[in-house]
């Protein structure tokens, strides 16, 4: 078979530990030797991140500005332990909150579903789409520790000099306290996204908050919703027979749970990182889950929505066999070249990006499969297999294709 050739760069973001060595046998097995990749490599890495201070992580957000899709391997976001462990100057932030506050607009996590893996909540029967808020909020935070007595104030000086104020708290005692902020253009950009995700995928759309107890903050993302929603997507949505509604975070957590799922449910940036891991966890596995960033210039970034698998990595780094799922960072990268193949009208790119999630999911449903997905499949014969033996394994399901 001659190989599928590209015709715009794929930004490739390589990552760290367990999900980097996954990285590498996924590209030589499953996409190598059937398609001659054309990437633009950004090694994220720490160590290369600490090499440049960082700055091959905003290279790579320009990137993707650039060529408009990106693919991304999972990355450590350094804390005091990687400090040493990397005997690192400085903290640097988050990879992904970098890529996200440059890159703007929302996360939409789906989970995988396959044969043989039952959700726990027996209601579900189809995907529920978390649809995250990327920017601002708890992610862009000021934070303070009050050392005792004394007033925090809000203050708000407008470039005309004019300055409102008001009291946070007046501290009789040590306490903390914490400022957050979000744009409206930023939130305008979040309900377009979900709105046309929701249309595209003929799918309802719920969005939630607490507007109840933060009556200006969290009200202010209902009203734009709202406005977006009649001014701009009404008439799509009912000529579709599909609904938008507003409601409270902890009634759509009561709903979620007595619903059959096929629902894009659209969270704030907090409630979005929160509940895709319990979406992911209650259909299966933080591993069967896809994630993408879909910005309102029309960016998108594809990745897995679980870390590097550190504990995994060092018995790698020991010599033991690991046996990690890799079917996030695979779908992580079909996404991708799907999305490529259609930005760029190469329909053979397309299709081979179906097919390698098709020999996927069909190992899978063979009872061929990682320890993690062992352990909740009802399949009756199921065999447990180390990281490579599965990408294998699924290279041989693929070339029974070709
Ligand atoms: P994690 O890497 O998602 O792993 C947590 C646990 O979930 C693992 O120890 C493993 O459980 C299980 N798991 C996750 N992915 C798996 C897979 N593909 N196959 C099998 N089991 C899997 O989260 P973490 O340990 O909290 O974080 C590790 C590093 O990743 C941190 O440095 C963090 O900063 C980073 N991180 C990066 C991203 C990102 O780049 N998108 C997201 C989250 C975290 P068992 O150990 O029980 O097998
Ligand atoms: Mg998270």
């Amino acid at each position: 078979m001659e190989k599928i050739t590209m015709k715009t760069p794929l930004v490739e973001i390589d990552g760290d530990e367990m999900t980097r060595i996954l990285w590498k046998m996924i590209k030589d097995e499953l996409l190598e030797p059937f398609v001659e990749l054309n990437t633009e490599y950004y090694d994220l890495g720490l160590l290369h991140r600490k090499e440049t201070d960082d700055a091959v992580t905003v290279d790579a957000a320009n990137a993707i500005k650039k060529y408009g899709v990106g693919v991304k391997c999972a990355t450590i976001t350094p804390n005091a332990a990687r400090k040493k462990e990397y005997d690192l100057d400085r903290l640097f932030p988050s990879p992904n909150a970098t890529l996200r506050s440059m890159l703007d607009g929302t996360v939409f996590r789906t989970p995988i579903l396959v044969k043989g893996i039952d959700p726990c909540v027996i209601s579900w029967k189809k995907p529920i789409t978390i649809a995250r808020h990327a920017y601002g909020d708890i992610y862009k935070n000021t934070e303070m520790v009050i050392p005792g007595k004394g007033t925090v104030k809000l203050v708000y000086e407008a470039e005309d000099g004019t300055v409102t104020e008001q009291i946070v708290h007046t501290f009789k005692e040590p306490g903390i306290v914490q400022g957050i902020h979000n744009l409206d253009r930023s939130i305008v950009s979040f309900a377009r996204s979900c709105f046309t995700y929701a249309l595209n995928a003929h799918e309802d759309l719920w969005f939630a908050a607490k507007d109840t107890i933060s009556k200006t903050y969290d009200g202010h993302f209902r009203d734009i919703f709202e406005k977006i929603y009649e001014e701009e997507f009404k008439d799509a949505f009912e000529e579709a027979g599909l609904s938008y509604f507003y409601t409270l975070t902890d009634d759509a957590v009561a709903r979620i749970m007595k619903s059959e799922g096929g629902i894009i449910w659209a969270c704030k940036n907090y409630e979005g990182d929160i509940f895709s891991d319990m979406l992911s966890s209650a259909f299966g596995s933080l591993a069967m889950m896809t994630s993408v960033l879909v910005s309102p210039d029309g960016y998108f970034e594809y990745e897995a929505a679980h870390g590097t698998v550190q504990r995994h990595y060092y018995k790698h780094l020991k010599g033991e066999e690991t046996s990690t799922n890799s079917v996030a960072t695979i779908f992580a990268w079909t996404g991708a070249l799907r999305k490529r193949g259609e930005l760029d009208g190469n329909g053979e790119l397309m299709h081979f990006a179906d097919l390698l999630e098709k020999a996927t999911l069909g190992t899978i449903e063979k009872g061929i499969m990682t320890g993690d997905l062992l352990r909740l499949s009802t399949l009756e014969n199921t065999r447990k297999v180390s990281s490579a033996e599965f990408i294998q394994e699924v290279r041989k399901e693929l070339e029974s294709y070709l």
